[in-house]
């Protein structure tokens, strides 16, 4: 299969053998949980349970609050407590409601999804409404809902689907480490994927230094019938799998300014999702837990943990082993170092979308002072989106955002790269974000004035 080169990106070192190649282990179980309600794009779910109410693993507690909205599952047995604040992942207070466990002797699924073992004899509507209700959301970014990615309007012409398994972050394994172990799982979920979308080519893209997961995935295709895939090893070079450059690699199809994957043909789907939605489907289980990384030199025993959305922070790294004596921690990063959020409270809990957690020692981490621009053109190089990286840092800079806007900042993947590469260790990538932040607001400030 031919594979396209995409324009700019780096290589950054990977430091995945910190975590690679284990099994997944468990943590255990926790006497309390705070489930963060927003844990999708859209509307937070609605909380249908109160303070005292006995919930098993999976019960509803939280129902979808519109379009972009998904369900809300208790990630244990035990005791509903109260609505409280806690710190969420991008540093602003968020609600989340506490659930105390029952003991471990009384852990127990609920029962209410039942499992749908002829799944390829079920209507699409009915596949898409148990995606819908088992809480799934894309399980890397940010979170979008996978039952309305699913939902392309009728005059969208969708030919194929793409299963990320690239996972380019630096440190990251979770991806590699649930196909390694999971990948007739996974395909299964991309199969069930492809039948709601009404097609049957799917391509899985990783990046070739995940040798195992490519083999046990080239494996697995072979005994999932109905659909054609193909398992595509790609060139290590970051920010490979990003949606828009994935896409491109296996298909050669630009995703352009102001269009989406549906635009040419495709749906995008992390493996996590597909794992989600196998589980949901065949085993009648909501999205209650997640197989998260957890890694860094400061860490005592890192791999992939299997976590409970709501555990926290401090509960997390206390299972995987505490920090090493004499670290000196310079940076708690949800996500990787690439596109992760530094973290500023270890109560901040796992959300569905929590990826790793990474710990850098201070002379790991990346310092950004914000000097001035030196011209070098090296961020213009290597952006991916082709940006002109400088123009916009600096206009961000002087909160000049309309002039942001029409050097195309909302196109800007986050990705990191510019700050990566910048001899001046400039926040490039800090500044976008902020600024796609302000001109949201100015945008929503004018379409309620209108209204
Ligand atoms: S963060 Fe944005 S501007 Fe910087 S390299 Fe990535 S896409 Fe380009
Ligand atoms: S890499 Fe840094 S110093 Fe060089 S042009 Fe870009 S922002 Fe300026």
């Amino acid at each position: 299969m031919k594979i396209f080169r995409f324009k700019g990106g780096f290589h950054p070192a990977g430091h995945k053998e910190l975590s690679a190649g284990r099994m997944v282990k468990d943590l255990p179980l926790l006497p309390r949980y705070t489930v963060m309600l927003r844990q999708n794009v859209g509307a937070p779910p609605q909380v249908c349970v109160k303070k005292g109410d006995h919930v098993e693993k999976g019960s509803c507690i939280a129902t979808a609050a519109g379009i972009l909205s998904v369900p809300l599952h208790s990630p244990v047995s035990g005791t509903v407590g109260d609505m409280v604040t806690v710190p969420g992942p991008n540093g602003t207070a968020v609600e989340a409601l506490e659930i105390f466990s029952a003991p471990a002797e009384e852990q127990k699924w609920d029962g209410t999804l039942a499992p749908i073992d002829e799944w390829r004899d079920t209507s699409a509507a009915i596949l898409k409404k148990r995606i819908l209700d088992a809480g799934i959301t894309g399980m890397g970014g940010a979170a979008f809902p996978t039952h309305v990615k699913l939902s392309p309007p009728p005059e969208k012409v969708l030919d194929t689907l793409i299963l990320n398994g690239a996972e380019c972050e630096p440190f990251l394994t979770s991806d590699d480490t649930l196909m390694r172990l999971h990948a007739r799982a996974v395909l299964t979920g991309g199969a069930i994927a492809a039948k709601i979308l009404g097609i049957t080519e799917i391509i899985v893209g990783i990046e070739e230094n995940k040798n195992e997961a490519v083999s046990a995935m080239e494996q697995a295709a072979w005994g999932i019938p109905g659909v054609n895939i193909a398992v595509v090893p790609l060139p290590v070079k970051y920010p490979q799998g990003g949606e828009k450059q994935l896409i491109y690699a296996l298909t050669g199809r630009k995703v352009v300014l102001g269009t989406l994957p549906m635009d040419v043909g495709c749906a995008v789907l992390n493996v996590g999702s597909c794992y989600a939605i196998w589980d949901a489907v065949l085993n009648g289980h909501p999205l209650v837990e997640r197989i998260t990384t957890v890694t860094g030199t400061p860490v005592v025993s890192p791999g992939n943990y299997r976590i409970p959305i709501g555990a926290s922070l401090s509960a997390v790294l206390e299972n995987a082993g505490g920090i090493r004596e004499r670290s000196n921690v310079g940076k708690i990063i949800f996500g990787g170092p690439m596109m992760g959020f530094a973290q500023y409270s270890l109560e901040v809990p796992v959300s569905k979308n929590t990826s790793g957690i990474l710990l850098l020692e201070r002379t790991e981490a990346a310092q950004f002072t914000g000097g001035p621009c030196l011209c070098c053109g090296k961020c213009v190089e290597h952006c991916p989106m082709q940006l002109p990286v400088s123009t916009l840092s600096k206009a961000c800079e002087n909160e000049r955002y309309d002039l942001a806007q029409k050097n195309h900042v909302l196109a800007c993947l986050e990705c990191g790269v510019c700050s990566s590469v910048c001899p001046a260790r400039r926040p490039n990538v800090q500044h976008f974000r902020k600024a796609k932040t302000e001109l949201k607001e100015i945008q929503w400030k004018e379409k309620n004035k209108k209204i």
